[in-house]
């Protein structure tokens, strides 16, 4: 299978509905076929989204590129991720941010990430394995919060992560089927904006959802 027409394919498709040139280019460098199972990896330039084992999901291109458009990234950020699962969405932000921490609660999960990502030449991307505390406080605050897991409300955890005018991306809703909320952190308010529907896996934990 010739992957490079493939992905070129998908960001042409992508290009429909995604206006941020430098997202496009970041998902034109990164090889999704690397991210997913080999019995998968015929589909890796499919838009949608892709079993990772142990009940996990990789994203929906789209949908990744839709959240990492609404991050609004330059190049100077620091980004906090939570649920690193295959490490595609981490490779995504860190083509466009300074520096990308990335947690995720399955050790297998974080492990196989972190070693795929220092193979592909990574190297302002730290996996962690999550601790119980949502996020990751010790490094915080944030430029930027990207959650790619389904929460059953905004977590002021991240929000406390967040610096003044940080973007947080979250799923919202029930276990099953959420929408997708872009808040822009403010001194006073926040601004919540709604980007649509949206299915991921649960967010697990203190915050979020039990096992
Ligand atoms: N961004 C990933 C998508 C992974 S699916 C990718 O590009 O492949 C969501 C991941 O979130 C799963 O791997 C799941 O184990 C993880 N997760 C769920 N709750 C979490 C939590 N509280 N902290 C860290 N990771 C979590």
């Amino acid at each position: 299978m010739n992957f490079e027409a493939a992905r070129a394919g998908l960001i042409k498709h992508l290009a429909t509905e995604i206006r941020d040139k430098r997202v496009l280019k970041a998902m034109s460098r990164v090889p999704r076929e690397r991210f997913v199972p080999l019995g998968e990896r015929h589909s890796a330039y499919e838009d949608m989204p892709l079993p990772i084992g142990f009940g996990q999901t990789i994203s929906q291109p789209y949908i990744i590129a839709l959240m990492t458009e609404s991050l609004e990234l330059t190049g100077e950020e620091k980004v906090l991720e939570i649920g690193s699962g295959s490490g595609y969405q981490s490779a995504i932000l860190a083509e466009l941010a300074r520096l990308v921490i990335t947690v995720e609660r399955l050790p297998t999960l974080a492990k196989e990430a972190k070693s795929l990502l220092g193979s592909l030449g990574y190297k302002n991307i730290e996996v962690h394995l999550a601790e119980p505390t949502l996020g990751w406080p010790s490094e915080a605050p944030y430029d930027a919060i990207i959650v790619t897991a389904g929460a059953p409300k905004i977590p002021d955890a991240l929000l406390e992560q967040l610096v003044i005018g940080g973007r947080l991306v979250v799923p919202v809703g029930s276990r099953y089927e959420q929408e997708l909320y872009k808040i822009t952190k403010g001194r006073k308010k926040n601004v919540v904006q709604s980007l649509g529907g949206c299915r991921f896996v649960p967010l697990i934990g203190e915050d979020a959802w039990e096992k």
